[in-house]
């Protein structure tokens, strides 16, 4: 059943990234990418010097290779393009942009921003479209002059020209993108929160707070925030950072909470407190000290992140073994992220090359994560619910013992003063007292005594009608109180006595006491009883084997 359905939720898992892998990505395509090189800015550098070709530029070195500051780099001869074509570069933290544009004819124009104004630029997909400036002639080189780059990532990220109908197929993919993810992260959100009101688990508080700040995230790193506020570029590579450290350090939280002790025990758990404390260290130094010891501050982040990596794998190997399926359930639903974060990790330090699909990789794994967690998050209800039901169960069996007289299984005399004490309805009790029942102790010994014991409840519940209290109240003492309405019922249970088969055949008799009254209190019930206990100590006096009833006593 369990292996079925994680079968399940990984079959469906691989179909979204399939189709994630052969989706018409909104990345930059390999055949429209424009080859660079690069040189390091000078005083008295001008554009038009450095068109064409030579002037000192490194068209082999990676552009990553370059420490901070500024720069040109050039751009391939442009291939015939239409007219309105933008051109289109991932976001960098650089504090000036300015692109050159040589036409056919030689003139030169610029189109530019600063990390102020670059929000008029950015589009989904944290990505700078710039328009060719309209000339007569056909564009045939760009030249990109970038001040204060931090160079974390590169100079000018996978630049391609884009046609104005592209452009527009990309806005449009990315929106359905991430709208899709705000979509879903917002439902697990508004799902999540209603559960911890509903249920007031503690795991639940530091999952809302993760899908808050992983959509804050996902809003920021797609530049949807710049557009709308217009905020500083440089300022929103900042927040990212925080946010996605937020987030990380959420998921460690909310992991703490939900996995069983015995998951987070011995070292691990001190160890995510650590990792917790380094991602917020290195987070707050980066939005402190940036773009000052930029790649040491990136590096110091990237290694958090990484170590935070690293922990989920004991994590989720303890989860998975804790053989708790909503663990295991959980164990899938976070190797999700961890394969895309570990891309991520290993583009950020330069080992793979940079692409768009895994740098939002967080958002498509955090998509899978939601959906594996919702069911195991399901799984985990469940099961405390089950628990809970238990626990009732358990308390029912616990009250029902305290109640009964373990050898008769009636009730015993507290529980049958609890529930007769407070009736105000006239009521007939019939008190029931096995006579000579030492001599049927020493003829048939202490265990045939308790059989004529257990003989003698059976009688009485055959005899009383439904919904009388029957107890043992005392050692071979009996009561049984049924509505006053029920006349006949103390000569039926003698009937019943004198009829039921004994133990040996034994000639086992029993004296009755009847009374009739209401029980509104403790007071009424003392006098009802002595009055019964009279009638039945006169009907033993009468030479027992009948019954007697108080009015007569
Ligand atoms: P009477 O006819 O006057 O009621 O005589 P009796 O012998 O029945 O009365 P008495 O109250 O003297 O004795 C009750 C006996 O019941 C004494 C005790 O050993 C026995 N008894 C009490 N509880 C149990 C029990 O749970 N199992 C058995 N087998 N005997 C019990
Ligand atoms: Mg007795
Ligand atoms: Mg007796």
């Amino acid at each position: 059943m369990t292996g079925g359905i994680i079968r399940r939720v990984v079959a469906v898992c691989a179909v979204i990234l399939m189709s994630l892998a052969v989706a018409p990505a909104a990345s930059a395509r390999t055949d429209m990418l424009l080859r660079t090189c690069f040189r390091t800015a000078a005083d008295g550098d001008r554009p038009e010097r450095l068109f064409g070709t030579g002037a000192g530029f490194d068209c082999q070195r990676s552009q990553r290779d370059a420490p901070p500051g500024d720069y040109w780099v050039r751009s391939e001869r442009l291939p015939v393009v239409e007219p309105g074509v933008a051109v289109r570069s991932g976001s960098l933290w650089q504090d000036r942009v300015t692109l050159y544009v040589r036409y056919a004819d030689g003139t030169i124009r610029a189109v530019g921003f600063t990390s102020a104004t670059a929000w008029r630029y950015l589009e989904l997909g944290a990505a700078f479209e710039l328009p060719l400036p309209a000339a007569a002639a056909r564009p045939i080189q760009l030249l990109w002059h970038v001040q204060g780059a931090a160079n974390m990532r590169g100079l000018v990220l996978q630049p391609q020209l884009l046609s104005p109908d592209l452009s527009q197929r990309y806005a449009l993919e990315l929106t359905a993108f991430y709208a899709g993810f705000v979509g879903l992260a917002g439902a697990l959100l508004i799902f999540n929160v209603a559960l911890a009101a509903a249920l007031r688990q503690r795991f639940h508080l530091p999952y809302c707070a993760m899908v808050l700040f992983l959509i804050g995230y996902a809003a920021s790193s797609s530049g949807l925030l710049g557009q709308v506020t217009g905020l500083d570029n440089n300022l929103r590579l900042r927040l990212n950072v925080l946010l996605l450290a937020a987030t990380l350090c959420s998921a460690l939280l909310f992991a703490q909470r939900f996995f069983a002790p015995q998951v987070t025990r011995g070292w691990l758990r001190p160890a995510m407190d650590v990792t917790m404390g380094a991602v917020l260290a290195s987070s707050l130094a980066y939005v402190v000290f940036m773009p000052v010891q930029g790649r040491m501050l990136d590096r110091a982040l990237t290694l958090t992140f990484l170590a935070t990596l690293l922990l989920t794998l004991p994590l989720l190997w303890r989860g998975w073994h804790a053989r708790d399926r909503y663990a295991r359930a959980f164990a899938i639903a976070w190797a999700l992220p961890l394969l895309t974060a570990t891309a991520r990790v290993l583009q950020a330090l330069g080992l793979v090359p940079w692409n768009f699909w895994i740098d939002n990789s967080t958002l498509i794994a955090m998509v899978l994560e939601a959906c594996c967690s919702a069911l195991a998050i399901a799984w985990r209800i469940k099961q405390l619910g089950e628990e809970r039901d238990q626990a009732r169960e358990q308390e029912m069996l616990a009250r029902l013992l305290a109640d009964s007289d373990p050898l008769t299984g009636l009730m015993n005399r507290r529980s049958f003063l609890r529930e007769a004490i407070g009736r105000a309805d006239r009521h007939v009790l019939v008190l029931v007292d096995i006579d000579h029942f030492k001599r049927i102790n020493e003829t048939l010994g202490h265990d045939g005594g308790d059989q004529v014991l257990r003989v003698f409840a059976d009688a009485l519940r055959r005899a009383a009608p439904p919904g009388a209290l029957i107890a043992r109240i005392g050692g071979e003492e009996f009561a049984v109180l049924a509505p006053a309405t029920a006349t006949a019922m103390p000569e039926t249970i003698l009937t019943r006595i004198r009829a039921a088969a004994m133990p040996f055949d034994l000639a086992v008799t029993a004296s009755l006491g009847s009374e009739c009254g209401t029980i509104v209190d403790e007071a009424e019930w003392k006098r009802l009883y002595r009055r019964a206990d009279d009638a039945l100590f006169a009907a033993k006096r009468a030479g027992r084997d009948r019954l007697r009833w108080a009015e007569a006593a």
